[in-house]
């Protein structure tokens, strides 16, 4: 047998050696090792050096054979290993005190085995699981050493970017820890788990939250609604974010920015729920602080608003009352009586008008002339545009263009409108008034020629209080624009620098 077995390489022997020990120890008669066939030999080398990286060296470390496996994996050609120490592929990794052992094992003819790094030609680093079998002289003393390693590189990478994930989670629930109140709940709402600063916060131990539910805090502020919602996103998988008022255990308040993040499981279902939330306690006071003094300034505002829209008319009335007075034989005064009737009832709607900016009524809608409407409030406003070399020109497509219509309420629209247009030349030009009914759409168009609207004021356009004048109030376009609104139409502008700017006002005509 020893014959046989000498007459192949080294690796061979090896092989042979697995195999008959299998054989001895699963029973099989040691008469019947001399069977083990040449070919059966050749296929378990076949086998291993397809799998398994391979080397052998003599009692010193000096590799005497490397299979295939091993000169790929090490990327050195066959004669560069063969003669040389095994250290050739030290990779620096291990300390001395591995090798040292390694040594001892197999010097005592010991088997060892263990995962090495190693360096292959080119630099790069892989890593081996080896297992090491001395060879025994009848001295007992190693003559030889095989060994067979498998390639464990993807393996080791995986296993360092899974401890460097892990360790990354550890630091960032390190970092929330510190910086933010953390809960835990189970998909009920339980409270599971807490950070020292939810405890800090709500002035409630560990022990008083756990088990209970996340509804010990609630500060009765948020409606049922509110609290149904945010249920109803987590439920669903979302995240939730809002700010709540929460209250702590010795019945103080606090606010908290809130982030609710749902964990799902496999099937897409939440089954715990993490919050992160932060303490805005500080800046909800500042901002309540802040909302009441705007609320003082929109008061003041509006007031003076009112008074200033309420002004106008009165003024047309005085005028036209001291006219009267003058000459109360005049044939027209009938008609003049008529305007300032018309005049109070407007005085009236704009003060009926800043409630329904607070709350919206339904317009009454009458069907009224438009035409009428515009030149109505036309002649109200020639004298004041004459005044400042303002022409006023009106076009109009048709004579009668009937509309339903709040009428007191469009006069107020145009009136505001003409009066912008008129203020925007303060050197005189041209105002010009179109009316048309087109495809059942009433279209009116007020253009001047005045300064226009810079762009990046267009946008603040219509909101309250905007206003570029010294004594504007900034409240006509916004309560024109509510009043095309309730009547279901629209206004666009159009605006170029110092050459003039066009309110256009579509509105629904009377449908048939
Ligand atoms: P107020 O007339 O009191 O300023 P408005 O709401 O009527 O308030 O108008 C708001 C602002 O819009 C005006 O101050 C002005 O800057 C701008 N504006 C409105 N109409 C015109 C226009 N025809 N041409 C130029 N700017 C206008
Ligand atoms: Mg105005």
């Amino acid at each position: 047998m020893t014959e046989i077995i000498e007459s192949f390489n080294p690796i061979l022997i090896f092989a042979g050696f697995l195999i008959l020990s299998g054989l001895i120890s699963s029973g099989v008669l040691v008469t019947k090792r001399l069977k083990v066939s040449r070919t059966r030999l050749h296929d378990i080398q076949a086998a291993l050096d397809e799998s398994t990286i391979v080397a052998i060296t003599d009692p010193k470390g000096i590799i005497t054979y490397v299979n295939d496996k091993f000169v790929e994996i090490s990327k050195y050609e066959e004669d560069e290993l063969l003669g040389r120490n095994h250290n050739i592929l030290n990779s620096g990794y291990h300390p001395p005190e591995f090798f040292r052992n390694l040594w001892k094992t197999i010097g005592s003819g010991e088997i060892w085995k263990g995962e090495i790094r190693n360096k292959a030609k080119n630099g790069s680093f892989y890593w081996v699981e080896t297992t090491i079998v001395p060879f025994l002289n009848n001295k007992n003393k190693p003559y030889q050493y095989v060994s067979i390693r498998t390639d464990i590189t993807a393996l080791k990478t995986t296993e360092a970017k899974l401890k460097s994930s892990l360790k990354e989670v550890k630091d960032i629930k390190f970092a929330l820890d510190q910086s933010a109140i953390v809960a835990v709940t189970d998909e009920k709402g339980i409270i599971t788990n807490v950070n020292d600063r939810f405890c800090e916060i709500s002035q409630y131990s560990r022990k008083e939250l756990a088990g209970r539910n996340h509804s010990i805090l609630n500060s009765n502020l948020h409606s049922k609604e509110f609290f149904k919602n945010l249920w109803k996103t987590i439920v669903r998988g979302h995240v939730w974010k809002g700010e709540i008022r929460n209250k702590a255990k010795d019945g103080s308040y606090y606010w908290v920015h809130t982030t609710i993040v749902p964990f799902l499981n496999a099937d897409g279902k939440p089954y715990q729920y993490l919050s992160i939330r932060n303490d805005i306690t500080e800046r909800k006071k500042t901002e309540e602080v802040l909302h009441r003094q705007d609320k003082l300034a929109a008061v003041g505002q509006l007031a003076a608003g009112v008074a200033h829209e309420i002004r106008n008319p009165l003024t047309t009335m005085r005028g036209y009352a001291e006219f009267l007075q003058l000459d109360e034989t005049n044939e027209e005064s009938q008609e003049y009586l008529r305007i300032i009737l018309d005049e109070i009832n407007r005085v009236n709607d704009i003060a009926e008008d800043f409630m329904v900016l607070a709350k919206p009524k339904a317009a009454e809608l009458e069907e009224k002339d438009i035409i009428h409407i515009l030149k109505n409030v036309i002649s109200l406003l020639e004298f004041e545009a004459r005044n400042l070399s303002v022409k006023i020109r009106f076009e109009f497509v048709q004579d009668i263009i009937q509309i339903e219509c709040d009428e007191n309420r469009l006069k107020q629209v145009f009136h505001n409108l003409i009066k912008n247009g008129i203020e925007a030349m303060p050197e005189g030009g041209e105002l010009t008034i179109r009316a048309a009914l087109i495809h059942n759409e009433v279209q009116i168009a007020i253009q001047d020629t005045g300064v226009g609207i810079p762009q990046e004021q267009l946008k603040s356009i219509g909101e309250p209080f905007f206003t570029t004048k010294k004594n504007g109030n900034g409240l006509g376009l916004m309560v024109s624009f509510k009043i095309i609104e309730s009547h279901n139409g629209k206004v666009f502008i159009q605006s170029e620098l110092n050459k003039g700017t066009t309110f256009n006002i579509v509105l629904p005509g009377k449908s048939k």
